[in-house]
């Protein structure tokens, strides 16, 4: 039986219900009575259930797609300005005891090289990170217990924010480490992270269980639960995902909106952001043995009615996606993007040799850190590498009221020329950083409350003579 407030995984993610969800969408696909008073009632900005967003999906009029569109557009502007968080991936180790079919970390795998970081290593990749400019990183692991126990990660991540190179820090560290218990998601608390994340890869019970064959990872309850542990364990910043390909794009967006509505309904907060990652070629995978992968033009659809159904939750691209499609759905309610990620165990700090790669996946976005903030900032974006709400403790319902209450642009707003600044001036190339001066420059004008714009600039001041790390 479907209920959202239930803790067991069949029922808040609960099969019929989606199946119910799916044919009600087909049914009204063309209802266009229905259609339009969904569109009012996400103009309302609280968000739309599974139900209602799904018909939307389902719909494919062009002018009321389009209508779609123009209101992802309007809501990213609204709620997320045009900010856009940078942060890079940071690879611990590839050793897996899995057995996912998608990706070259299975423990079958017998060529793809086995790394894991030791901590002089990691400070050799966080230096790197450091020195293109990043400050936020989401690490991520393997799931092996004898080689990346918790104890490993922990120790990572104190190292990692234990760096100090030059002018850089690493201020935030989110995970992506597979479902552990609430034990250990107390330890990741306690250890500062900033977001859990982990992917529920595909919420069809049938196909997970079939695409995880054989490791920890097999049991569709304990890694559809996580979450839910893990904000027993005291995080409430947590972040969903599905990896688009595996299942029916429509099966897996109902089910990642029950997802949501189970965590705000359970724990008062919905998921901090959300991933829409799609499969990518690997060392052994190829993605086209994959039956159900989507076009970018149904990818930029998801991307929309994710913005318009969950308005306060961040959306995440990385650089699985090329420049183009990242360009067309930063349009549409993108708020975080990587930039210059290596998805391999090591690689910042020196190149792997081609033949020896230990990559999870190819990326498709190669270009530079710099060369991401300026084709941002031509598109009148403000890169921002604002770590803020979590450091001042505003994080799960503190952060969503934040979002609601419109002082967004007071505090998230100064924060990204902030943190923008710093990086002009410590990492830009000559041409990023006149480009990146004209639009902190201009942007000030768009701090609303006076005092909140004029200590903004005095700060920008105190950075250009050697300050750092301000914050609202
Ligand atoms: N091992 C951890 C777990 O089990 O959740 C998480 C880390 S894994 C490095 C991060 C994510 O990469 C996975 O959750 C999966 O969705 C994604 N991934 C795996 N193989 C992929 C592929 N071939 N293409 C794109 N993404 C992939």
């Amino acid at each position: 039986m479907y209920n959202p407030k239930s803790l067991k995984a069949e029922e808040f993610i609960n099969h019929e219900e989606i199946l119910d969800t799916l044919a009600y969408a087909e049914s009204n696909k063309d209802n266009y009575e229905l259609i339009h008073s969904i569109i009012e009632k996400a103009k309302e900005r609280k968000g739309l259930s599974h139900r209602d967003a799904s018909v939307l999906l389902a719909c494919d009029n062009e002018e009321i797609i389009q209508e779609m569109y123009d209101l992802a557009e309007q809501f990213k502007k609204d709620f997320y300005g045009n900010r856009i968080v940078m942060f890079a991936p940071l690879y611990l180790s590839n050793y897996c005891v899995n057995g996912c079919v998608y990706c070259p970390y299975h423990m079958k795998n017998k060529h793809i090289p086995r790394k894991k970081l030791t901590q002089e290593e990691i400070k050799r990749e966080v230096i790197a990170l450091q020195d293109m400019g990043h400050k936020r990183l989401a690490i991520e692991a393997g799931e092996d217990p004898v080689n990346n126990p918790i104890e490993y990660i922990l120790e990572c991540i104190n190292t990692i924010y234990s760096i100090q190179h030059k002018n850089g820090a690493i201020r935030r560290v989110n995970v992506n480490i597979a479902a552990t218990t609430v034990e250990n998601y107390r330890k990741l608390k306690d250890a500062g992270i900033g977001t859990y994340i982990l992917f529920q890869e595909t919420y069809h019970k049938e196909s997970y269980e079939k695409l995880h064959p054989t490791g920890p990872k097999h049991n569709y309850a304990y890694h559809t639960e996580a979450m839910d542990r893990a904000m027993d364990g005291g995080i409430d910043d947590v972040g969903l995902g599905v990896l688009f390909g595996l299942e029916l794009y429509k099966y897996e967006f109902a089910g990642l909106l029950m997802h949501a509505e189970h965590l705000e309904a359970v724990h008062g907060v919905g998921p901090h952001t959300i991933s829409v990652p799609r499969i990518k070629r690997a060392d052994d995978i190829d993605p086209s043995t994959f039956d159900n992968g989507i076009s970018d033009e149904i990818f930029a659809k998801l991307c929309a009615l994710i913005r318009i159904s969950v308005p306060y939750t961040g959306m995440i691209i990385s650089t699985r996606e090329s420049k183009s499609v990242r360009e067309k759905v930063i349009r549409l309610g993108v708020s975080q993007i990587s930039g210059a990620s290596r998805t391999s165990v090591g690689g910042y700090a020196e190149a792997e040799p081609e033949d020896e790669s230990s990559a999870q996946f190819d990326v498709s976005d190669n270009r530079t850190l710099d060369e991401v903030v300026h084709w941002l900032m031509d598109m009148k974006y403000i890169p921002s590498f604002c770590t803020a709400c979590y450091r001042e403790g505003r994080t799960g319902d503190r952060f969503m009221a934040l979002c609601k209450s419109k002082q967004i642009q007071n505090c998230c707003h100064p924060n990204a020329l902030l943190t923008l600044k710093e990086y002009l001036m410590d990492y830009a190339s000559p041409d990023t950083k006149k480009l990146g001066e004209e639009l902190i420059e201009r942007e000030l004008e768009n701090i609303p409350n006076p005092k909140a714009r004029e200590v903004c600039i005095e700060n920008l001041k105190k950075i250009e003579e050697g300050q750092r790390d301000f914050r609202f």
